[in-house]
């Protein structure tokens, strides 16, 4: 049988049969419904999508995957290419693994690495966010703080090498003034905070931990799984505030299958680059570069591009606002919008107890998790779809 996430197997509900899917529109047996999480925030173009589906045929003809240990092929080279030239400043070097937890794994050994390659030993810890997620391997989640994914801390005790600090100037001052001589970097989710609950804080914070990195020599890491292709209203946050490795994953391949990759600058691929074999980088996903995976995501990357997806992320967020200005309720504790997100955080978990089924019976799907209902849409929405999303969010309310 299937063992599904996040559940307790005993009292789960059953899962929603979908038997297809396109565009914005899931489909049951019985009903469509607008996907409002656009499966975990990765289907950006909708389903079904033309050319991702083109893409993905014609590779699958020629080859499914080869393995890089080795070998190479035209996709991969194809897609780092890309990447070079799409993302910001000497981002430049592209590691490509199969899911974004081993992507920020990945990206987490690098920084280590780099350092126990310069002879900096010392430099052992992670600084990181109090309610940042990063995945849900265990050193992601060492870095992540989220007790209600993880039950780690009960069974090993205090984090050895991980410090938290909240996204406040004077706590980032005084952590590398204390830490930095052990730290090896500072791993972000920049500016939204995902999974720890759909938080909001200003780029001046980024700005500020960029220069305090530059000055004590630590890297600074974005892990720009879940805001990486506009869903912050920037194509990548690294746009305003260049890190030294990026991470992305989820919309990467438009939603079309597994994969991501840990994107170092030229400083970092230099710390690696040697004639020394004790200094390469020991890591090789078996599924790392997939010829499908990489020939959707260039296809994915391309049409971002060619068809003003951040005009359309815009406009969403301009919906976004006008239709939840002026919304009170006073079961909600706070409403949080930016680029293609908005979150409604309630000040009791119990209150979205039964939203979900009550969006299936207006054609949404949503999965509200603790405090937090949000939607995150597939960007090619109508506005009329986005409004019913929206309106289904405010009827919750209006209805008790
Ligand atoms: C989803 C997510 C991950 C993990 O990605 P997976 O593909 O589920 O392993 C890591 N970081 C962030 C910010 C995420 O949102």
């Amino acid at each position: 049988m299937i063992w599904y996430p996040y559940e307790q197997m005993k009292t789960m509900k059953e899962p929603y049969h979908i038997i297809d899917a396109e565009g914005v529109y899931l489909y049951t047996e019985e009903r469509k419904m607008i996907d409002s999480v656009s499966s975990w925030w990765s289907v950006i173009h909708g389903y079904k999508h033309p050319v991702l589906t083109a893409a993905i045929k014609e590779q699958a003809d020629r080859f499914s995957h080869v393995m890089l240990g080795g070998l190479t092929h035209e996709p991969v080279q194809k897609l780092s290419k890309k990447l070079e030239g799409f993302l910001p400043g000497d981002l430049d070097y592209c590691f490509f693994s199969d899911s974004g937890s081993v992507g920020v794994e990945v990206a987490l050994k690098m920084a280590l690495q780099y350092f126990v390659n310069k002879g900096e030993l010392q430099r052992t810890k992670v600084l990181a966010l109090t309610h940042a997620y990063h995945g849900d391997t265990f050193k992601t989640m060492e870095v992540g703080d989220d007790e209600d994914y993880h039950f780690i801390l009960e069974a090993y005790g205090e984090k050895q090498d991980v410090i938290h600090i909240p996204t406040e100037i004077p706590a980032l001052e005084e952590a590398f003034e204390k830490y930095h001589e052990s730290l090896n970097c500072f791993i972000v989710e920049p500016l939204l905070q995902g999974a720890g609950g759909m938080r909001m804080y200003d780029v001046s914070f980024l700005q500020r931990a960029r220069e305090l990195c530059d000055q004590y020599g630590v890297l600074l890491i974005f892990d720009e799984v879940a805001t990486g292709f506009g869903r912050t209203g920037n194509r990548f946050v690294a746009d305003l505030v260049l890190p030294d490795i990026l991470v992305l994953g989820k919309a990467l391949t438009g939603g079309y299958i597994g994969h991501a990759v840990t994107v170092a600058n030229h400083k970092v691929f230099d710390g690696f680059y040697s004639d020394d074999p004790d200094k390469a980088l020991m890591h090789g996903p078996t599924f790392m570069g997939n010829a499908l995976a990489c020939s959707v995501a260039l296809k994915s990357v391309e049409l971002f591009e060619q068809e003003d997806y951040m005009s359309k992320i815009h406009r969403i967020e301009e919906t976004n606002r006008r239709e939840m200005e002026g919304f009170e309720d006073s079961r909600i504790e706070e409403i949080r919008i930016m680029g293609g997100c908005v979150c409604i955080e309630v000040k009791d978990a119990a209150v979205l107890k039964g939203y979900q089924q009550f969006a299936y019976e207006r054609g949404v799907f949503a999965r509200p998790f603790l405090k937090y209902l949000y939607a995150m849409v597939p960007y090619i929405i109508t506005e009329e779809e986005l409004v019913t999303v929206l309106n289904t969010m405010k009827e919750w309310f209006a209805k008790k």
